[in-house]
């Protein structure tokens, strides 16, 4: 391999050599990355149908609106059908390609699947319209982006593989050099090269991309996808530009920057009348920024605080979504003043992991972890299944080496993990035909059998509501906002969170909702949070005050959906859960045996599945919950006599 000169060799020289010109490519992100990274996916479809019938005008490379994030919320939150939104855009973009995010062996889901799901799934989404798939894995184990771009190669599609940028000590240029070889020997359509946190340097973005470019001639393309969450992302896109980069991943400007990309409309305005000029009509940009502000202004509770520039990702890394859901869960376990430290235990965790770049579902591996290791106050004191699997390599080949310790701990002593296998070929060759037999009453296509085999406690609540006639958002867009004050401050508000003394006891208490109407001689409900734990309580209002400014944000149907099960305060020696999340699974009966440390329930949290090990040996004496129930570390799960 001949090495190229480097910018900093370069640089010193006073001179720096710039690629031939040429019109830079645009692929806009916005009704994907944009909404994920700043609105939480929280947008409902007919919210971004007017944006994707302005866009469809703009004279985009590509439009990117499906992933991973987008199907998981469809069918988690917004309660639609991630195929539905695919075919409605598709419907008013029959100009543009679209494009979708692909995990890999793991397609949108948390783990890899077996090849035959990998190919249903890729002819289903171009039967619906996608055409560009941009495939990556969160470890850049190759092994793992092979089928699924030879799945989008044979059946019609663009292949986009994507290299996962991290800064570590084994991410050296030479290991991204062998992840290009890796890729070209695949033989994607493009090369994407990706900063999915946005911690990359321009100098760095230079010599890679150039190198890239370099080693791939014109056989296959290559681009450049940026977030900025340290401001740096819009002087690497300048940087790549002059490296030979072919395309740049950009979000409109209501959405761009910080935890996202590069302004749409600043990439193509800088480089207008250039010789990089993009082609794309800012006229029609700036409508379409009009709708998008709308957009944010309608869904601006699901903002979070992580949303801007914020040059602390630069120790820790970890990209914004997961921040906000770490922080979601330490609030639930009453840790909302440890999010320092959960910022200081990740980099250690990820560390221990052989440094996988935080990405779906290697951040989820690694955040969760970093949670539970400092909740429960002890490192590694509970373990998740997702670092177990991983340690175990189901997920792939780590990037560098994982933790001695942390090994013998969970493989046992002098055992060493086997990463020859790989992770499709250790994923059940039979869970499609599985699928399709469990969901046969519900699914009337392949399309529902997809939503049911990657997401199958969702699917099935989903199709079972679809079949009632039952499903109802829990996205509230365009309500008022609530202002929330300092007790005293504003006349006529009304408390919603408080501590209350009776008799003698005290509880922390805080009103989450209320039934929007009161039928005739029927109480109203109220969803009220006491001690952490949801509970509906029914009143019949004598006197009700209505104070300007609030509204009722609350998520009635969320509410409704938690509330009201009835959950047991656990008691010492009870079977709980270290953080709040839904029982995926019992594996127990009333009655069974256990030992101390057997695992006994699983229960989903932050998208990972968590063992839940008997706290105790005994019998089982009462099982206080079932598959799909909400709970929070105050709530018993079982409970086991001696
Ligand atoms: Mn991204």
């Amino acid at each position: 391999m001949s090495t190229i000169e480097t910018i900093e060799e370069m640089l010193k020289k006073g001179k720096i050599e710039v690629a031939k010109p040429k019109k830079i490519l645009i692929t806009d992100l916005t009704a994907r990355d944009g909404i994920q990274c700043k609105l939480a996916t929280r947008v409902k479809t007919d919210d971004l149908i007017p944006l994707c019938e302005k866009m469809d005008k703009a004279g985009l490379y590509a439009f990117e609106m499906w992933g991973g994030a987008t199907y998981d919320v469809c069918l988690r939150y917004l309660k639609e059908d991630p195929w539905e939104r695919l075919r409605r855009i598709k419907e008013v973009m029959p100009n543009t390609k679209l494009q979708m995010l692909f995990r890999g062996q793991s397609i949108v889901g948390y783990r890899p699947r077996a090849d035959k799901v990998v190919y249903k799934f890729v002819e289903n989404a171009l039967k619906n319209g996608i055409t560009v798939f941009r495939v990556f894995d969160s470890l850049n184990d190759n092994r793992n982006i092979e089928v699924a771009c030879k799945a989008v190669k044979e059946l019609g599609g663009e292949c986009h593989a994507e290299i996962s940028y991290t800064k570590s000590p084994v991410h050296t240029y030479e290991k991204w050099m062998q992840y290009a070889d890796e890729l070209i020997e695949i033989g994607p359509h493009w090369i994407s090269f990706k900063d999915a946190t946005g911690i990359m340097m321009p100098l760095d973005t230079y010599n890679i991309i150039r190198s890239i470019k370099n080693k791939v001639g014109d056989n296959i393309k290559v681009l450049l996808h940026n977030h900025d969450m340290s401001g740096t992302a819009i002087m690497n896109h300048m940087m790549a530009i002059y490296a030979g980069v072919d395309m740049l991943d950009t979000v409109l400007s209501p959405l761009a920057f910080g935890s996202c990309h590069p302004a749409t409309e600043s990439v193509v305005a800088a480089l207008q009348g250039t010789p990089y000029d993009t082609g794309i009509d800012i006229k029609i940009l700036e409508d379409a920024s009009t709708i998008t502000s709308n957009i944010r202004r309608n869904y601006k509770k699901y903002e979070t605080e992580y949303g801007g520039v914020n040059a602390k990702v630069l120790i820790h890394k970890i990209p914004g979504g997961m921040i906000s859901n770490m922080m979601a869960q330490l609030k639930e376990a009453n840790a909302g003043d440890k999010m320092e430290e959960v910022l200081k235990e990740t980099p250690s965790v990820e560390k221990d992991l052989g440094y996988p770049p935080l990405l779906t579902p290697s951040s989820q591996i690694v955040g969760v972890q970093a949670v539970l290791n400092v909740i429960s106050g002890e490192r590694y004191k509970i373990i998740t299944k997702e670092v177990r699997d991983y340690v175990e390599g189901k997920y792939g080949t780590p990037p560098g080496t994982v933790s001695k310790e942390l090994i013998s701990k969970i493989l046992g002593p002098d055992k060493k993990p086997d990463y020859s296998i790989r992770p499709g070929d250790s994923a059940d060759v039979n869970e499609w035909d599985n699928a399709v037999k469990e969901v046969s009453i519900l699914s009337k296509s392949e399309e529902d059998i997809l939503l049911y085999v990657l997401f199958p406690m969702q699917a099935m609540e989903f199709l079972k509501a679809r079949e009632s006639g039952g499903l109802v958002s829990d996205v509230i867009s365009g309500a008022e906002e609530m202002i929330e004050t300092q007790p005293g401050i504003m006349e006529n508000a009304a408390p919603v969170e408080f501590d209350i003394t009776y008799h003698g006891d005290k509880f922390s208490v805080k009103v989450e909702g209320v039934a929007p109407s009161q039928e005739q001689g029927k109480p109203r409900k109220y969803y009220v949070r006491v001690q952490g734990k949801l509970e509906e309580i029914q009143l019949y209002p004598k006197v009700e005050a209505a104070i300007s400014g609030i509204s009722t944000q609350f998520n009635q149907s969320k509410v409704r959906a938690q509330a009201g099960s009835g959950h047991t305060i656990a008691q010492e020696g009870d079977a709980t859960a270290p953080i709040s999340g839904r029982v995926a699974k019992i594996l127990v009966k009333e009655a069974d045996k256990v030992e101390k440390g057997q695992t006994i329930a699983i229960v989903e949290a932050m998208k990972m599945e968590n063992e839940i090990h008997a706290p105790i040996s005994g019998t089982v004496k009462a099982i206080y919950v079932k598959a799909g129930d909400s709970i929070t570390p105050a709530d018993a799960l079982l409970r086991i006599e001696p």
